[in-house]
């Protein structure tokens, strides 16, 4: 007997039940926004907590949507720091927006996997294009741009980016013999002392050793001193060592410093050094012509990366990555296997992503950006990064006019440094007792080696009342602890 194959047995999810299932979600998450602020910022979970609830084996019967999706209201959300919360000025942002969202569920739903123009036009298509949007936007060389020698690609964090940076730069510094040959010369890079993590872990990574890469002393401004990268270059050179790559900050984790781009990019010309320039999360404020000096200097650099899932409202993960010379970056990571060879990637006429980052895959990430430019327009996103900007020095005036307070440094944007004057163990209190109490959540660093408090004032609903609410906070468990 024959089956009906529309009577064909089917586990998956029928599309009248993603529709409706589809609606759910959309409104749990936005009741999730409207109740979000009823939420300790920072998850109180203990250790093991979520696994204690889970069960020990996967089910072996599919369970209803509902189910599921009662579970992360259940379970999930105690394990949740609430990175969306208005009163989460911990860290760098991770910004969602609602444009985002929807350009990323979209995404999903296409499901495309763009590793080649070939594999879906659309998704290198937009992403150069949006790309393009951005050099002007921020202010950024016309050499970043695909209709010159350079060009942009979305990558999945600022870590990467830096990664391919110092990949193409060894590969450059060694006329691409590294790739075959593995490194013979004694390569070595150079960061402030005030840069990312990431920057020594790509060094890491790309088989230059740590020891080899050069923490450059910084000014009272925790910048880089220019004269210090010149002499240790000289000192290098003068040991028989291969210097080959600096890497600036426009905006440090720490304390928001911006290197002194222009004098590190004559440096670095005098000297045939690769130059990368990373703003993961100060980039998005030169989108404000009166912020745009963050970018002087960026002329002379060879690549460039900000993260628009920082500050510009586009849900992690969304790094744009810039090259002045595409053929150097593509040189270094291009592999091309008989079975990705087609006639559009032949034809020349086509930019291939693969050959732009590490991964072979690459989602459609270009469309929560292009959702975000096109719902906020450049004026709507120049007024919330000026908001904040607005917001942080408030913030930083009323830590001016209290006297038990100050300011570890001059808040150059949207991130105050503050501290108690009577000492770490103080300030260690201040900030456990704020982020026990579930109100706010915000971060420490050190600065002159002294326990210091981080508020970054940059999330996407995050307005005045929250930060004038942040301040009586401090002030209230301030005046509680002394
Ligand atoms: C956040 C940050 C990074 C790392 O960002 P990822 O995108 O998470 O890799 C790098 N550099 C600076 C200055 C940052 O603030």
């Amino acid at each position: 007997m024959a089956t009906d194959p529309s009577a064909q047995k089917s586990f998956h999810m029928e599309p009248e039940e993603f529709r409706k299932h589809g609606y759910e979600v959309v409104d749990w998450l936005t009741g999730y926004y409207k109740r979000i602020e009823s939420y300790p910022v920072l998850s109180q979970m203990h250790p093991g907590e979520l696994r204690s609830y889970l069960p020990d084996k996967p089910p072996q019967q599919g369970e209803p949507f509902e189910a599921i999706l009662g579970d992360v209201e259940k379970l999930i959300l105690h394990g949740v720091t609430h990175w969306q919360s208005p009163n989460f000025f911990a860290f760098f942002p991770s910004n969602a927006s609602g444009p985002a969202i929807l350009g990323d569920l979209l995404s999903s739903g296409l499901g495309v996997q763009g590793m080649l123009w070939a594999t879906s036009p659309a998704c290198t298509e937009l992403e150069t294009h949006v790309l393009d949007w951005l050099v002007p936007a921020l202010g950024l060389p016309e050499k970043f741009l695909s209709t010159s020698s350079g060009g942009g690609v979305i990558q999945d964090t600022a870590s990467s980016s830096t990664l391919c940076a110092v990949l193409a730069a060894r590969e450059r510094a060694t006329n691409f013999r590294s790739n075959q040959r593995g490194i013979a010369e004694k390569l070595c890079a150079y960061t402030s002392n005030q840069a990312h993590s990431s920057i020594e872990k790509a060094i890491k990574i790309a088989g230059i050793g740590s020891e080899n890469l050069r923490l450059i002393e910084t000014d009272e401004n925790f910048a880089m001193n220019p004269e210090a990268l010149a002499a240790a270059i000289e000192k290098d050179r003068a040991d028989g060592l291969t210097p080959f790559f600096v890497c600036a900050t426009v905006g440090t984790t720490s304390s928001n410093a911006i290197d002194p781009v222009p004098q590190i990019g004559e440096v670095c010309r005098e000297h045939g050094l690769w130059l990368h320039v990373d703003a993961a999360m100060s980039g998005t404020a030169a989108l404000c012509p009166e912020f745009r000096h963050i970018h002087k200097g960026v002329e002379h650099a060879d690549s460039y990366c900000f993260n628009p899932h920082k500050w510009m409202f586009t849900s992690f993960d969304c790094d744009c990555f810039y090259v002045a010379d595409r053929r150097a970056l593509i040189q270094t990571l291009s592999v091309l296997p008989e079975y990705l060879r087609n006639k559009a990637t032949e034809s020349g006429a086509v930019i291939d992503y693969r050959d732009w980052h590490i991964p072979l895959g690459r989602r459609f990430r270009s469309l929560k950006l292009w959702f975000v430019l096109r719902h906020y327009g450049i004026e709507g996103l120049q007024f919330h990064i000026r908001e904040h900007i607005r917001l942080a020095q408030e913030f930083a005036s009323w830590v001016e006019k209290d006297a038990r307070f100050e300011l570890a440094v001059r808040p150059p944007l949207n991130l105050v440094c503050f501290r108690l004057k009577s000492g770490d163990n103080a300030n260690q209190k201040l900030m456990d007792a704020l982020n026990n109490s579930g109100d706010l959540y915000l971060t420490h660093t050190r600065l002159h080696d002294r326990f210091t408090l981080r508020m970054c004032v940059g999330q996407t609903n995050t307005t005045e009342r929250h930060v004038e609410k942040a301040w009586r906070r401090i002030q209230e468990e301030t005046s509680r602890l002394m």
